[in-house]
């Protein structure tokens, strides 16, 4: 019998996960009969009963599995602790919070089946109960990241989606430090086919992701996966020495024809600022790209696992 491995993150999820695990058995029951199951937890530190309900459900249904971190590494962090664990045929990795359909899971799984796809992932084509300002930035961070790297990322794209083994090895096989997930399962290749379903808003509980949060994710993203913001910074350096040497020009036939007449210092102190500016803005930039450097050649363990049952 083939097996689906089923990966969730949880943070602080302790009034989601018994909701999802009722739901998710309840899909099993009715679609999945003919396949087995195996669900990985992944406890990301938190700080409430999530681990105890974890144990709990894990007494009762040896499907059961959970790895617990010393600490909350992030959602990309226990994503890679669950593919690491995973043994099924396939593979797919789902939120605690109801907000990835465990009804569409048949539908994926008979179109890796019968249609030849080695994933199918997930879109989400609208943002109905999204604050609007959310939304707004997550539309100009897609416009921008697509414009800056070769890698395909596509808006609304869930990290819920369902793979073949040989995929999910692929991406372990990427063993980078700072993970974005988004790109790297485009990286990888394979063919993905989208499912694409209406914005669900979460069963309980509350986002982990404030503004600030996202907005670092972003950042993350780009750099991962784009080096057009270093050659930015070479164009725009290119483009002040021209102008430069042009103004150099026009001064001295001015000096030549018209004298000398000591003017301009408003103007000069402005062009230091802006150019001094611009200087500052993109040694942060190559900063940016250091600080991920440097980070990973440390090569820091991806997450730390305190206990697990298996
Ligand atoms: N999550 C996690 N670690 C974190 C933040 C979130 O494992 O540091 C999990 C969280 O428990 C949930 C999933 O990632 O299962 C998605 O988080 P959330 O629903 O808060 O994000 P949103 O759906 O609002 O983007
Ligand atoms: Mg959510």
């Amino acid at each position: 019998m083939e097996k689906i491995s089923i990966i969730v993150s949880c943070y602080n999820e302790e009034q989601a996960l018994p909701l999802f695990y009722k739901e998710i058995e309840k899909v099993k029951n009715q679609d999945f009969q003919d396949i087995d199951f195996e669900y990985i937890f992944v406890n990301d530190g938190s700080s409430d009963k999530t681990l105890e309900i974890m144990k709990e459900l894990s007494s009762k249904d040896d499907k059961v599995k959970y790895i617990s971190f010393s600490k909350n590494f992030g959602k990309e962090s226990a994503m890679y602790a669950g593919l690491e664990a995973a043994t099924g045929d396939y593979v797919t990795l789902m939120d605690a919070d109801l907000q990835d359909p465990p009804s569409l899971l048949r539908q994926m799984y008979d179109t890796i089946k019968n249609e030849g796809y080695d994933c199918v992932g997930t879109r989400r084509v609208t943002r109905k109960g999204e604050p609007p300002i959310r939304s707004f930035f997550a539309r100009i961070f897609y416009k921008l990241i697509n414009k800056m790297s070769k890698v395909e990322m596509v808006d609304g794209a869930r990290d819920y989606r369902l793979m073949t083994k040989q995929m999910k090895d692929a991406i372990i096989s990427m063993k980078e430090y700072n993970r974005y997930s988004k790109g790297l399962f485009s990286f990888v290749g394979f063919n993905t086919k989208w499912i694409e379903y209406e914005n669900v808003e979460r069963v309980a509980g509350e986002t982990k992701w404030s503004f600030w949060k996202l907005f670092k994710y972003a950042i993350e993203g780009i750099t991962a996966f784009s080096t057009v913001p270093l050659v930015l910074a070479s164009a725009i350096g290119l483009i002040f020495c021209l102008i430069s040497f042009l103004l150099i020009i026009v001064i001295i036939i001015r000096t030549l024809v018209l004298g000398d007449p000591t003017s301009g210092w408003p103007s000069l102190v402005c062009i230091i600022f802006m150019v001094s500016g611009i200087q500052l803005f993109s040694i942060g930039i190559i900063g940016q790209y250091l600080a991920k450097t440097y980070l990973e050649v440390k090569k820091r363990p991806i997450y730390i696992i305190k206990e697990k049952n298996f």
